[in-house]
């Protein structure tokens, strides 16, 4: 067995879970740890409960707290489930149940997709308990602000942008002057003015972005 540095205090409703992802922990992860050295990480060595697999993305993290590390990890896990994070853009849960696909290939997708993209929007969301070592809780210090949009925690406004312009074809550069412009409060709207434009030359863009308001 081996010994693990300063393991958090885990609420009895969180037992068994996940620090990042609320999946069953069958890992543990520490930071700062011996393959990546923090020089002004700002709270002790400490030890989440981790599942495998975020374990994994969370020892690639070359950031300087724990809760830059979970960023980092959400930035993962929204990277590698991208595909079922999309049925969500482009389904509705009952217009995927009535979408026709019985007998067909697609039939064994139209039976999976919701659940798989359920399991992934709730491990993107889920977000850590308070750390607290030796009945003192850490200060969250996190520097960079989630963006929640569609019921969906993003880590930050770029991994909305980036999904939502992955997802639709969209022109990134566009999206993110129109959201300079209108505000980023205002995301449904400036991703409809996007799409609105698919296809478009940089002069209409441009024209577009002028008269827009
Ligand atoms: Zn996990």
């Amino acid at each position: 067995m081996s010994t693990y540095d300063n393991v958090i205090e885990v609420p009895f409703k969180n037992r068994h879970q996940c620090w990042f992802c609320a999946e069953p922990a069958d890992s543990q992860f520490t930071f700062p740890h011996q393959h990546h050295l923090v020089f002004d990480c700002p709270h002790p060595t400490l030890t989440v409960p981790s599942c495998a697999e975020c374990s994994s993305m969370a020892a690639k993290a070359r950031v300087r707290n724990i809760w830059h590390v979970e960023q980092q990890v959400k930035m993962s896990l929204m990277r590698k489930y991208k595909k079922d994070l999309a049925i969500g853009l482009n389904w509705t849960q009952e217009e995927l149940a009535n979408a026709g696909f019985e007998g067909g290939s697609f039939e064994g997708f139209q039976r999976s997709a919701w659940f798989m993209y359920e399991v992934a929007k709730a491990r993107i969301n889920f977000r850590g308990w308070p750390i607290v070592l030796d009945g003192i809780e850490l200060e969250k210090d996190i520097g960079a602000e989630s963006f929640n949009f569609d019921g969906i925690c993003y880590p930050s406004i770029e991994e909305a942008i980036e999904h939502y312009c992955e997802n639709f074809t969209l022109d990134s550069t566009f999206l993110r002057q129109i959201l300079a412009k209108i505000g980023s409060d205002k995301f449904a709207r400036a991703v409809r003015f996007c799409r609105l434009y698919i296809g478009a030359t940089p002069n209409e863009k441009a024209k577009a972005l002028q008269e827009l308001s």
